[in-house]
């Protein structure tokens, strides 16, 4: 859509009960249920990319809770109710994604998740840890969750010494995902608006006008903020920064190669079969200040850092080539993981912060959104 004339400006505000901005995991399924919850209200969803064009579309598609090594690094730093509470919402979140969306369409592969580790200390503290852990799930799950399986690493190829299994996890197409999660959102009669960026938010006592970067004003009841990375841009006080994640993908192989959804040091990297070929990403610890940026480029310092994982401990004795690179924003926040889903002020909810596991709890916070918009929550 083009520029808007000041005439059209004027005399044609447009006008819905809610706008939800950003249309990622979040921003789709909060429009999505509010629209069920209130078939009358015009629902209109701004996305400034051509299509959704953060995270959602652009992550690893692990349907994952959290690796022994992290969810113990959350329980030290966060303390065991915060950090079993997060795993309870993401288990909670997987489910319900498969049960809204499909096996079918979202490519769904009960594969499991695995971690290996690359070094001596953080196995050992994982080692250390890893019974009260399964103890802990318990109470979630109600079986132990992870088993070590170190001969998995031999008969895959991969080097590592040490692998920890659970049944529980698997990987999905978030092109899929994201698919039908926008055609079931249409389907349900909210207007998506593609190539729409908004600038501003200003509110008053009976309506919030929401500013195009396109010079279009629409009015609306109410406004969910759901940008994650971006989210500062409309809500400069919030605690959300963006954290770039980047990764990379082969061209197709040939042999044995690793099966099933991978995670080490702690989840900053992880690697996955796609058919044939492998997707490695992460490394963003080794710059973690240089990473905090919206910039969407892919950097030599973390992409030949893949490269070595890669020869080194994935591929070892493969002849390939890296087929495609990318990099993707996510929201993180200060000293804690938990996505932040709060009413603003009496029209502005923000769902954002969905830190790396998005796919997991997504649904998750759009129903908490869509719980605070109706007075639920
Ligand atoms: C490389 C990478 C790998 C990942 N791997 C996994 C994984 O395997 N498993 C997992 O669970 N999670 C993973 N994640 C995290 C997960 O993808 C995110 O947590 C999740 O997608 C966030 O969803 P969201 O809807 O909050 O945000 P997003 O999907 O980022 O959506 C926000 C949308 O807002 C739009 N937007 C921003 N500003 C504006 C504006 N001013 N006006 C209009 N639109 C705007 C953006 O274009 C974007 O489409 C990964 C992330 C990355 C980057």
């Amino acid at each position: 859509m083009g520029t808007v004339s000041v005439w059209s400006q004027r005399s044609f505000p447009e006008k819905a009960d809610l706008v939800v901005v950003g249309a990622g995991i979040v921003g789709l399924f909060t429009a999505l249920f509010h629209k069920r919850r209130f078939p009358a209200h015009r629902v209109l969803l701004l996305e400034q990319g051509a299509l959704p064009d953060g995270a959602t579309t652009r992550n690893a598609g692990f349907a994952c809770f959290g690796s022994p090594s992290e969810l113990l690094a959350d329980i030290a730093a966060e303390g065991e109710a915060v950090a079993l509470a997060r795993v309870e919402e993401r288990w909670r979140g997987l489910r319900e994604l498969r049960t809204e969306l499909g096996d079918g369409p979202i490519g769904f592969i009960p594969c499991g998740g695995n971690e290996v580790f690359l070094h001596d200390d953080l196995y050992t503290r994982t080692a250390t840890g890893f019974d009260h852990l399964n103890d802990l799930l318990k109470g979630i799950f109600g079986r132990p969750v992870f088993t070590w399986k170190d001969d998995l690493t031999t008969r895959m190829g991969l080097r590592f010494d040490h692998l920890a299994h659970t049944e529980l996890e698997g990987a999905l197409d978030s092109g899929g995902l994201a698919t039908r999660l926008l055609s079931l959102t249409r389907a349900g009669c909210v207007e998506v608006r593609t190539r729409i960026a908004v600038e501003r938010l200003e509110e008053s006592a009976d309506r919030m006008m929401v500013e195009c970067a396109n010079g279009e004003r629409i009015m609306a009841e109410r406004v969910v903020v759901a940008t994650n990375g971006w989210a500062r841009q409309l809500l400069p006080d919030i605690d959300v920064h963006p954290a770039r994640g980047q990764v990379l993908v082969t061209g197709p192989l040939h042999g044995t190669i690793p099966q099933g959804t991978f995670h080490a040091e702690e989840g900053f990297i992880y690697f996955r079969d796609l058919g044939d070929r492998i997707l490695l990403g992460g490394a963003r610890n080794l710059d973690i200040s240089g990473e905090t940026t919206l910039d969407d480029a892919t950097t030599p310092m973390v992409q030949e850092h893949l490269e070595r994982f890669l020869s080194d401990r994935i591929l070892t004795g493969h002849t390939y080539t890296i087929e495609h690179r990318w990099s993707g924003t996510m929201g993180f926040g200060t000293g804690t993981k938990s996505p932040l889903v709060e009413r603003i002020s009496d029209r502005v909810v923000a769902a954002v912060r969905l830190s790396g596991m998005g796919v997991a709890i997504g649904i998750r916070v759009a129903r908490k959104a869509a719980d605070l918009l109706d007075g639920r929550a």
